[in-house]
């Protein structure tokens, strides 16, 4: 028997037990029953980005069986066997997608089954900053679960994002391994056709991200090729099946490693036998060319973006910094080179292992800086970043920002021996790392006593308050420039955003200030500086200077963005926005959605249909992918009447934006309170009449606004 006799035995076989499973699926609700996965707006998300066809109801899937057969023919040139791995995994897909019929929950945690469009979107940042610099695809287990584990572990602590399939999955419950999307382990299923809800999230990646036609299948695998780093590590013994799927994965340029023997043969980069399953990650790592992030820091546990959304709940956690109940900050200080002494860290006060168990302290730690290349304008871009080192730290999670953090120290970590000390290792390592350019000399200093903190948090308020004030004198008229930001071109290859201090970038993690202290760090890098002195229109914020850089940048893509319309020439989306608008038509407003509220709008479409409205880099008037801080900017879609067009938000979003958004309608229309006036899902989820009904009823100032100039 060959490989491909492996492969087409694998196919033939997915092949017909999903005719089998679709004729009982109409025998049982009728070929008009609709079949969809939740939360994507693709409905068959891989059938759809490989044949550009939407699958909606029972009926159309048994048609689309023609196209698959289409593909599982045998034969003996490569791209055969290409193409009957390729619908191998989209029988895959619909036996999975049956699963989910009638509003199913097939999955119950550990496994996850399906991952929604959001899933997807949130993996934008972390993979164009190299945060997540891999996805490792694991089917079945290796012999001795131990092994298992320490390549699951090992693949984490590289940030690389993990699926598995099969065994393993027992293997890492069995040894109490945390698993979840929160650290970036992600068990999809026993069954190994349920690999093709990872394949899924690829493919979709090229769709949002990459503006990829659907259906067109070579600008489908060259994208995930050459833009998504995944790879299979399959462990022996592979079924037929998982040879098959092994085929479509090599198709779609991900290399499969494994220590398989039987009728295995060697394709370089593509195909790789090793034996040694200990130096799966290495082969892996080189196979995809992935090259990692490093920073050495001397703590007793492990550090990896993989942890960021780690929880350590009450009951495990050793000590904590509660910033809400006592006096607590976080602070950057720049200081004269001769004030700093380079790796000095300082704990003032009892050390860990002198404080009881369970313990609510009162903890500060302040960072001072020294470099010729230093700003204090740069101290904020820091101190941001402290959310993210600390919670990278393995048993430790950050919340909050400045006088108002909280940590939690779990009691795992105590007993690894970690110290407040290795708090100051971190923030020491990554600053002068990550800032190397600006930042000579570095210290820390950790204060861990009630009366100290009291007066050193007073001081902190008082530098964070002249920040505040400087912020808030920093509109786009008082500045000088702009800056581009390119870092997600990575995903989608003409996507700009160009950051103002009153709007910052889509992601919502790039502020002027932020693409400012970029530019410096690195001046060919993806912030460059866009001078404002030909400005064509004030109002719609049309540039000469900026349509020269998003053409550039764009690599002649776009010729024109404005900075303030959702009309004309709107701003492009990547992918990664944090929220999106649409244009209501009925009372001429705009709806507001964002990642984190699955449900439904008032414009009948949930955040990922709309957000599958824009994307990939592409102009489309009337969606517009943005910040979350946007909305209570004066220049939110100001060339339409400004913020005042809001009539639709998620409760959510309007909790955390209501200070400033009541503050930004008071001064631009002086409406008191008008957060309350915009409508939520309390109020109306999917119908215009009820939401032009309660806007009327509080008075909305959009009633008085001009319609749309369309
Ligand atoms: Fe991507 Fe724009 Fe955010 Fe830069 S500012 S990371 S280009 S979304
Ligand atoms: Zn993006």
């Amino acid at each position: 028997m060959t490989l491909f006799d492996r492969i087409f035995g694998g196919s033939d076989y997915n092949f017909a037990r999903t005719v089998a499973a679709i004729d009982d699926a109409i025998a049982a609700y009728g070929e008009g029953e609709a079949v969809s996965f939740p939360g994507t707006a693709y409905s068959l998300p891989c059938y759809y980005a490989v044949t550009g066809v939407k699958i909606t109801t029972l009926g159309e899937m048994k048609a689309a069986m023609e196209t698959i057969k289409g593909m599982v023919v045998h034969g003996n040139r490569l791209q055969n066997g290409f193409d009957a791995g390729i619908g191998s995994a989209l029988c895959a897909e619909f036996l999975e997608a049956l699963k989910y019929l009638r509003g199913a929950q097939p999955y119950t945690e550990p496994e996850l089954g399906h991952l929604s469009d959001a899933f997807v979107r949130n993996l934008g940042v972390p993979l164009v900053t190299g945060d997540i610099p891999g996805v490792a695809v694991i089917i079945g287990g290796a012999e001795d679960p131990a092994e298992t584990v320490a390549l699951v572990k090992e693949y984490q602590s590289q940030g690389i994002l993990v699926s598995l399939t099969g065994k393993c999955i027992q293997q890492l419950a069995d040894a109490g391994y945390k698993t979840g999307e929160n650290v970036r382990v992600v068990p999809l299923g026993m069954e190994m056709q349920s690999v093709i809800h990872v394949v899924s999230v690829a493919l979709r990646a090229a769709l949002i991200f990459g503006n990829i036609t659907p259906g067109d299948f070579p600008a489908l695998a060259k994208y995930t090729m050459q833009r998504v780093r995944a790879f299979v590590n399959a462990y022996k013994p592979l079924s037929d099946e998982i040879v098959s799927y092994g085929a479509g994965a090599i198709c779609l340029g991900f290399p499969v490693v494994s220590n398989e023997t039987e009728n295995m043969f060697r394709v370089p980069k593509s195909l790789i036998q090793q034996l040694d399953t200990s130096k799966w990650n290495a082969t892996s790592l080189e196979a995809r060319d992935i090259k990692l992030k490093i920073t050495n820091i001397d703590i007793p546990v492990a550090f990896a973006t993989a942890f960021e959304g780690e929880i350590i709940r009450r009951g495990d956690m050793q000590v904590e910094v509660d910033g809400s109940r006592v006096d607590c900050f976080e602070l950057v200080a720049t200081k004269e080179a001769a004030e700093v002494e380079d790796h000095k860290i300082v704990v003032d006060g009892p050390e860990i292992d002198e404080i009881p168990v369970g313990s609510k302290i009162s903890l500060s730690y302040t960072v001072e800086v020294a470099g010729k290349a230093m700003q204090p304008d740069f101290e904020s871009v820091m101190e941001r970043k402290f959310h993210s080192y600390l919670n990278c730290i393995e048993g430790v999670m950050h919340t909050g920002q400045r006088d108002m953090i909280r940590i939690r120290i779990s009691k795992a970590d105590f007993e690894a021996g970690f110290k407040f000390r290795h708090l100051g290792e971190v923030l020491y390592a990554k600053i002068k790392s990550e800032f190397e350019a600006v930042v000579d000399k570095c210290q820390v200093t950790i204060v861990v006593n009630p009366e100290k903190n009291k007066e050193l948090r007073a001081a902190a308020n008082e530098v964070f308050n002249k920040r505040d004030d400087r912020l808030k004198s920093m509109t786009d008229e008082s500045v000088d420039q702009f800056y581009t930001c390119i870092m997600c071109q990575a995903f989608s290859p003409s996507h700009v955003c160009i950051v103002t201090p009153e709007r910052l970038g889509l992601c919502g993690a790039v502020s002027w200030l932020d693409a400012k202290a970029t530019n410096e760090l690195d001046p060919t890098g993806p912030c460059q500086i866009v001078p404002k002195d030909r400005c064509i229109d004030e109002h719609l914020g049309r540039y000469e200077d900026v349509d020269e850089a998003v053409n550039k940048y764009s690599h002649g893509a776009l010729e024109h963005v404005t900075l303030y319309s959702l009309f004309q020439d709107p701003m492009t989306s990547c992918g990664c926005f944090e929220c999106i608008c649409g244009v209501e038509p009925v009372s001429m407003g705009v709806v507001i959605t964002c990642r984190e509220h699955a449900g439904m709008t008032p414009l009948g479409m949930t955040f990922s249909e709309m957000a599958s409205m824009t994307g990939g880099g592409v102009q489309t008037p009337g969606f517009m992918g943005h910040g979350k801080h946007f909305i209570a900017s004066k220049k939110f879609i100001a060339a339409e009447g400004g913020p005042g067009r809001i009539v639709w938000l998620p409760k959510l979003l309007k909790d955390q934006m209501r200070e400033r958004l009541d503050a930004t309608a008071l001064e631009l229309y002086g409406v008191e309170n008008f957060t309350d006036m915009i409508a939520d899902e309390t109020i109306c989820t999917d119908d215009p009449e009820q939401l032009l009904n309660y806007l009327s009823e509080v008075g909305h100032p959009v009633l008085s606004m001009e319609p749309f100039d369309m």
